[in-house]
């Protein structure tokens, strides 16, 4: 019998999951389909029952509902309770396992880049949700420090003091700063994380944000990644190219959060390529649609 899967989302229209995940079951002949459900807040706990009475194999969730879907599971791990948020559900014969691939998928993207991660000296710009998920992936893949820079420096010290406890044991060290105090930080830096969604495309802060940035400040050997995959290459990823610095799209943390959600489901290796392909042909086609 076909295994269904689905991103829940609201609105869901723009997500490119489909094409990725339908893609990699194409590619390993496994009989399965991954569609779009739209689910309203005011339906969440109901779709969440559905996925037990529908046997749906496994979910992807995204905005709004990534919080929201916590207390409606039989089980979520530590670190997407610390990052307060759901992203991948697994559905083990009715018993509903949340987990969040977005922190391991952007540290598996850049360590598939190359980018050395145990006692990286990291400096985090954004205070949202995607840098929290950066902060566990970071420290769990053994970053020295963290850096949290954020425009209210009040957001990024909330941060630092929500997972400093949760991350107590990685002995990653967390502290925060204004995003006009970055100097020091950008030269003793081996990696910094572009997480606010000031460089997205059509952001009026994309070039003033990037300009900003003491990126000139940063050792020859150091690796910019940006999280914001629209553009792939953005105003900061440019600024740091042209500098000669090494750099990470967003892409890959895109691709990396599925190939992971993907492997819970099947328990086989994902067709990394194929999922690949698959969601840079989304990405263009929406370029060309704009
Ligand atoms: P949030 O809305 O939760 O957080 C956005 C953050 O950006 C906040 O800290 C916000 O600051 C800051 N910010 C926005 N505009 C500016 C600006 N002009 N100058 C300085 N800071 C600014 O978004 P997310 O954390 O969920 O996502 C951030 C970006 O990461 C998104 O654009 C998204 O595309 C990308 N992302 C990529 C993923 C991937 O798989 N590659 C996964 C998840 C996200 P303030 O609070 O002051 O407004």
């Amino acid at each position: 019998m076909t295994t269904v899967y689905g991103v829940m989302g609201y609105p869901v229209h723009h997500s490119k999951s489909p094409a990725m995940h339908n893609a990699g079951f194409r590619a390993l002949g496994i009989d399965a389909v991954y569609g779009r459900f739209e689910v309203s807040p005011a339906h969440l706990r109901e779709a969440i029952d559905g996925l037990r009475a529908l046997h749906i194999g496994g979910a992807n969730v995204t905005l709004p509902h990534k919080k929201a879907v916590i207390p409606l599971l039989d089980e979520v791990n530590d670190d997407a309770v610390a990052i307060g948020a759901v992203n991948t559900i697994v559905n083990d014969g009715g018993r509903l396992f949340g987990l969040n691939t977005d922190a391991p998928g952007l540290v598996r993207s850049l360590e598939v880049a190359g980018v050395p991660m145990s006692d990286a000296r990291v400096v985090l710009l954004g205070a949202g949700g995607a840098a929290r998920a950066a902060v566990v992936g970071l420290a769990r893949a053994g970053a020295e420090s963290v850096v949290v820079a954020a425009r209210r420096v009040e957001s990024a010290e909330a941060l630092v003091q929500d997972l400093g406890r949760p991350l107590a044991s990685s002995e990653c060290e967390l502290s925060a700063t204004g995003l006009d105090k970055l100097g020091a930080h950008f030269s003793n830096a081996t990696l910094v994380v572009q997480a606010t969604s000031a460089t997205l495309a059509g952001s009026p802060s994309a070039q003033p944000f990037a300009d900003a940035l003491p990126l000139d400040a940063m050792n020859k050997d150091a690796w910019v990644t940006d999280l914001v995959y629209a553009p792939r290459e953005t105003t900061v990823l440019k600024a740091a190219s042209q500098l000669g610095l090494k750099t990470v799209d967003g892409l890959g943390m895109l691709l990396y959060q599925g190939v992971l959600a993907f492997e819970q489901w099947t328990n086989v290796a994902a067709p990394v390529n194929a999922m690949r392909d698959a969601l840079e042909a989304g990405l263009a086609s929406r370029v060309s649609q704009e």
